[in-house]
């Protein structure tokens, strides 16, 4: 079903939310936008500017890695500025009042962490851009480390200081395997809920956007907050096409 208006919508994912034992929030790059983070497919969003970069690209090629990092760097400004949004406090504050265990996130921005979830509470299933990781050995490194060796190399990408593999920012590019306790923690979340609620996300990208569908079909209720239509909106049992800050702002508490 899909709201006919915001107010209406806002009601019913209010009587649902009252309802529901356990609540598992699904989130993509549409929560985090009033934030001043870019999403992927809005009309100006990354895609449109920057084609990603594989991860087999990234592996082979050291032009890929040194603007693969320029990329990550150009938008330092913008994620360091970045504070939790409505999205983000409204569920920070149904984590607090106990109705969510866990918040899965398709984002890589530490927003829900900065909400007030620990971080062991955010499923992240496509990492997190704010620090590194040597895609070796795993160590894991600060992104101040990484500019410096980068500025001090003329935008040359830095290797690992322990086994001389490339360093990459510590998200899962396409192309490359999804992290494994992340989805199964997932999976079991998606299954034991009774109501599921995807928001912001335009659910195209493939695994993650399996977790609706796995919830609805684990019998919870799916409720879809997204501007745009999304394919999955013919399942959903409730559809809310407006904004996500206004549409969760009535439910950010204490
Ligand atoms: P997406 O860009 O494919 O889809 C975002 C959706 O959110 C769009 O359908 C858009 O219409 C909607 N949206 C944007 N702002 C909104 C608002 N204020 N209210 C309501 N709807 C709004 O994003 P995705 O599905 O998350 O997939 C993109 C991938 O890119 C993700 O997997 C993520 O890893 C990565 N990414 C992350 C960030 C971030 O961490 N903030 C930003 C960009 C991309």
């Amino acid at each position: 079903m899909i709201a006919s208006d915001l107010r209406s919508g806002v009601e019913r994912l209010g009587d649902m939310i009252a309802e529901a034992k356990t609540i598992v929030p699904f989130t993509g790059a549409g929560i985090s936008t009033e934030c001043g983070i870019p999403d992927f497919r809005s009309p100006g969003g990354l895609w449109t500017r920057n084609r990603p970069i594989p991860f087999d690209e990234f592996v082979a090629s050291k032009a890929a890695r040194d603007e693969s990092w320029r990329r990550r760097f150009a938008m330092e400004d913008t994620f360091a500025a970045a504070k939790p949004g409505r999205g983000h406090r409204a569920l920070a504050s149904l984590h607090r009042a106990g109705k969510v265990p866990a918040v899965i996130t398709q984002n890589i921005d530490n927003l829900h962490q900065a909400s007030g979830f620990a971080p062991d509470r955010v499923i992240e299933l496509h990492g997190n851009t704010t620090y590194a990781r040597c895609i070796g050995c795993r160590q894991a490194y600060q992104l101040d480390w990484v500019k410096r060796r980068f500025d001090q190399n003329d935008g040359a990408a830095p290797n690992c200081t322990a086994c001389d593999e490339p360093v990459k920012t510590a998200t899962i590019s396409f192309g490359q395997a999804m992290p494994e306790d992340e989805m199964q923690r997932a999976t079991e979340l998606s299954q034991a809920c009774d109501l599921f609620i995807a928001i912001g996300s335009s659910l195209v990208v493939w695994p993650a956007a399996g977790f609706p569908m796995m919830a609805k079909n684990a019998g919870a209720r799916l409720v879809i907050i997204n501007r745009e239509p999304t394919e999955q909106d013919t399942v959903a049992d409730l559809v809310i096409r407006h904004d996500i800050g206004e549409t969760l702002g009535p439910f950010v508490g204490n």
